[in-house]
């Protein structure tokens, strides 16, 4: 006999979990399926920066929801670190270091963007004898830097491992399988087919991530995501001492993160479905991170992590309801903030199960905008 639950949710991502959680806090249960182990893909081996101010359609049309989301990212801290996981969320300063003119255009952009955002967001010109007296181990010989604060950092592995803590105390349940197909009837799903059993359910969230074209067969449509493989690089710090701040330059950013190490981020390359580090990426982060601080010559490489993003053509997620279908959501397609913007995924999404429609700011996410 299959078993039951309110709402099947595919994906124990970001977006799966922190769906999940809006749900249970509606009174909702869901069942999480997820086959490879919650955060196990890009979810768990981001780097774990919420900047709600500056990247791809920010600023732009998904500045509101970046911004909204940072927000919700904070509401939403004290309670997951009940769940005992500390995911170590913290406000820190971005140092973006220029050795000469070429970046300065770009750091100007930072610093009007953080000047003219709320209160809690500031940034400060840098010169050269400040930037070494700040990180002593940057290569000398910089020209101009901008300190931006503001910015939140968590790890995300963490961030999401509190939010499946959460859900199962809420009375979510995560179930360990893999999903292979669905059971309709006319324009509803009545129930997701496990390799390990099948569930019964009023409503389906598809939070699957880059793999969100598996599902394209069982709906009928086209969901156009496709992965954008990161890689990224964790080393012991040079002489065993931490970053205080995170630092951009060459072309990678030095994070500091979890257990103290140095995290050197990250490639955008387009390899398809293959989630094997590779040495090409290990150059380019290496030769970026040595010019910016030679001495991470000499540190141990702890571990060089890949994964695949999910992102859509026009840099937005899809979010919403599934064209022709009554009770299938979507929730994927975040790109390079997919941490960041899970709380306002997660919620806009389970708004809707719980039987409400997209809020007006939601509106230009719906995947209605691909289908001319
Ligand atoms: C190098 C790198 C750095 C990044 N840095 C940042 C950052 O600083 N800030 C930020 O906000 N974002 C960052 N991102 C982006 C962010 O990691 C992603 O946008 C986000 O993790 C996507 O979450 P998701 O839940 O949609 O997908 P995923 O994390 O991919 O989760 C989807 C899950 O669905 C599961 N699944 C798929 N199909 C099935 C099935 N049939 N049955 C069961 N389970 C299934 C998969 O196993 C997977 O666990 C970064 C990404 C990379 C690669």
């Amino acid at each position: 006999m299959a078993d039951t639950s309110d709402v099947v949710i595919i994906g124990g991502g970001a977006a799966g979990c922190a769906t999940a959680y809006y749900l249970a806090k509606r009174g909702i249960k869901s069942t999480v399926i997820e086959r490879d182990g919650i955060a196990s893909k890009a979810s768990g081996f981001s780097a774990g920066l919420l900047n709600p101010l500056q990247g791809e359609r920010v600023p732009g049309p998904l500045a509101p929801l970046a911004l909204k989301s940072f927000r919700m990212h904070q509401e939403i801290w004290p309670e997951l670190l009940e769940s005992g996981v500390d995911f170590e969320p913290q406000i820190i300063s971005g140092v973006t270091v220029a050795y000469d003119d070429s970046a300065i255009a770009e750091m100007e952009e930072t610093h009007k963007l953080f000047s003219e955002a709320d209160d809690d967001f500031h940034a400060t010109w840098l010169d050269a004898d400040q930037i070494q007296e700040m990180e002593p181990r940057l290569s000398p010989g910089a020209v101009r830097g901008i300190d931006a604060y503001g910015n939140a950092t968590l790890s995300s592995y963490r961030y999401v491992l509190a939010l499946a803590q959460t859900i199962e105390k809420m009375g979510a349940i995560i179930r360990s399988s893999n999903a292979v197909g669905i059971k309709t009837d006319g324009s509803r799903i009545t129930s997701v087919i496990l390799e390990t059993g099948e569930i019964e359910c009023d409503s389906v969230v598809f939070a699957v991530g880059p793999w969100s074209n598996q599902a394209e067969s069982w709906l009928n449509i086209k969901i156009p995501v496709e992965p954008l493989k990161g890689e990224m690089l964790r080393m012991a710090p040079p002489n065993n001492i931490p970053l205080e701040r995170d630092y951009l330059g060459f072309g990678v950013t030095l994070n500091h993160r979890e257990d103290d190490q140095v995290w050197i981020g990250s490639t955008q390359l387009s390899r398809g479905f293959d989630e094997n580090p590779s040495a090409e990426a290990r150059d380019i982060l290496m030769g970026g991170a040595l010019k910016l601080m030679p001495s991470l010559a000499d540190c141990e490489l702890v571990l060089h992590t890949a994964c695949l993003r999910p992102v859509t053509p026009d840099w937005l997620p899809i979010v919403g309801l599934a064209p022709g279908w009554d009770n299938a959501y979507l929730a994927t397609g975040a790109g390079k903030k997919g941490i960041l913007l899970s709380p306002g995924m997660g919620e806009a999404v389970a708004g809707m199960v719980a039987g409400g429609s997209l809020a007006p700011d939601m509106e230009r996410f719906k995947i209605d905008r691909f289908m001319d």
